[in-house]
């Protein structure tokens, strides 16, 4: 395990985890979950053993995006089983709280609870576990961030301009702590539409490749509002899972190779 050899690691690794990766977005509604879930299943894609945690605490949606509706089991030894799906070991907050009661979660509480989701769950054994953080920047992403020992992040922004601010704060959180950031995803980016295929770049475009540029962190692709990608995420799913031979797996896997 290299990463235990480098001199970033800091906190106690997970055992059998290679690496862990955060998807985080300044606020919530850019796509940060439909964007984990599909690089993860990128990652799988180019041959790695590949877990998910969905750390959403205030609205765990992977349970939605992936069909799950079942439990997890427990080993003899009390460790949370992850539910296997699409080849991915899945855990989400999702599957021990209901999600109205995920509302009023306090920060040190979302902190511990991710901890333990982190070191309560028998992964197994695992090149990467790509990880669905809370939305926003605040203590409860600020501690995460520090106690998990994480490889880097990649920030999820929209082309907006509110976004983009957000996506700063971010940035600024990961820097903060040493947390390499992989670079920034601009979902939602251009509206690409389902009959014609023709583009319209209703939020404006390039805004997240020029904040990049200007923060001086990769930008590492553009990822087009299309029906095909909610319908696919709201239905169980996922794009790179259900259309792998479409243009938007090609999109997902090329940014999961860089971040590999
Ligand atoms: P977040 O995790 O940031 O709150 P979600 O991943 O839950 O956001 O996405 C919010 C909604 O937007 C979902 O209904 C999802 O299907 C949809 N969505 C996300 N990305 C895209 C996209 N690129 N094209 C179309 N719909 C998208």
């Amino acid at each position: 395990n290299s990463a235990s050899a480098s001199p970033m690691a800091r906190q106690a690794d997970i055992p059998g985890v290679a690496a862990i990766i955060a998807v985080a977005s300044g606020k919530g509604g850019v796509g940060k979950s439909t964007t984990a879930l599909n690089l993860a299943l990128g990652l799988r894609d180019l041959g790695l053993r590949v877990g998910l945690l969905d750390a959403d605490i205030y609205g765990p949606s992977i349970p939605r995006l992936t069909g799950i509706r079942e439990k997890p089991q427990l080993t003899d030894d009390k460790k949370i089983v992850p539910i296997g799906r699409f080849g991915l070991a899945i855990m989400s907050v999702g599957f021990l709280i209901e999600e109205e009661s995920a509302m009023i979660w306090r920060g040190p509480m979302v902190a511990s609870a991710i901890r333990q989701m982190l070191r309560d769950v028998a992964w197994g054994q695992l090149d990467v576990l790509v990880v669905d953080m809370p939305p926003g920047t605040g203590d409860a992403q600020l501690t995460l961030a520090q106690n998990v020992p994480l490889k880097g992040a990649v920030i999820i922004s929209t082309p907006q301009d509110l976004s983009l601010i957000d996506a700063r704060r971010g940035l600024a959180m990961f820097r903060k702590v040493n947390v390499p950031v992989f670079g920034i995803i601009e979902n939602m980016s251009f509206f690409q539409c389902p009959h014609c295929g023709g583009r319209s770049d209703i939020f404006g475009h390039g805004g997240a490749r020029h904040e990049a540029e200007r923060l001086g962190v990769p930008f590492l692709g553009e990822i087009p509002l299309h029906m095909s990608i909610r319908e696919t995420s709201d239905s169980g799913y996922p794009v790179v899972e259900s259309q792998p031979e479409g243009p938007h797996a090609a999109i997902y896997r090329a940014i999961a190779e860089t971040i590999r």
